[in-house]
């Protein structure tokens, strides 16, 4: 069976993570090398590499992530707005192969990224 990534582990309650929302379908929990003042990651439970790899049954999931997103905003406070982030392969940035969101806030963000 092959190595799990982080995120599978946390999904799977073998390495801890500091999580503000959970359901049965997605986690988010604070990033452990924060870029803001508020980072967060949003991951889906079902096992999704990446973007590149979402197939059209997985719309109604990434509609759930999306509110999901919305509500942890609220819930920690980014009144001014915030940023959503999705990294997609090598050239994109991505390092955990298991689809994930970045919600980025508490601070004026710059643009454009690097
Ligand atoms: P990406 O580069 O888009 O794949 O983002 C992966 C993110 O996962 C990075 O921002 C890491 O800081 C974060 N990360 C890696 N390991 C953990 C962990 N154990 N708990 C929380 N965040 C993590």
């Amino acid at each position: 069976m092959p190595e799990q990534n982080v995120f599978q582990k946390i999904i799977a309650g073998e390495i801890p993570a500091d999580i503000v929302y959970e359901d049965s379908k997605c986690l988010a929990f604070h990033d452990i090398a924060p870029q803001a003042p508020t980072h967060i990651l949003v991951i889906p439970r079902k096992p999704i590499r990446s973007v590149a790899d979402l197939e059209d049954e997985d719309g109604p999931l990434i509609a759930h992530l999306w509110s999901v997103i919305r509500m942890v905003a609220d819930r920690v406070g980014l009144r001014n707005g915030y940023r959503v982030v999705v990294n997609c392969g090598s050239d994109g940035g991505q390092e955990v192969d298991h689809l994930h969101y970045h919600l980025l806030g508490g601070r004026a963000l710059k643009w454009p990224p690097g």
